[in-house]
């Protein structure tokens, strides 16, 4: 198995910008899976904030899509 990612492969994967290679450690690391997930809702939430004042609910809305399939079933990011 590969390293573990470090927080700044994390963010890097929350925004889409992590390699493949690295990506792939996902799928094998219940750990860091759960890390990645974490660091993309804080993302998405902090992406959310500044632009538009969101009606009430609507980053809860927005947390509820993502979903990420089990591991059984592959990882798409
Ligand atoms: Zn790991």
């Amino acid at each position: 198995m590969s390293e573990h990612l470090t927080s700044e492969e994390l963010e890097l994967w929350a925004q889409g910008l992590l390699p493949a290679t690295r990506t792939m450690h996902l799928t094998d690391c219940s750990l860091c899976h759960d890390e990645a997930q974490r660091e993309r809702h804080l993302f998405l939430a902090l992406g959310q904030l500044p632009q538009f004042a969101p009606s009430a609910g609507f980053a809860d809305r927005v947390m509820r899509q993502v979903r990420l399939p089990t591991r059984s079933g592959g990882f798409a990011p």
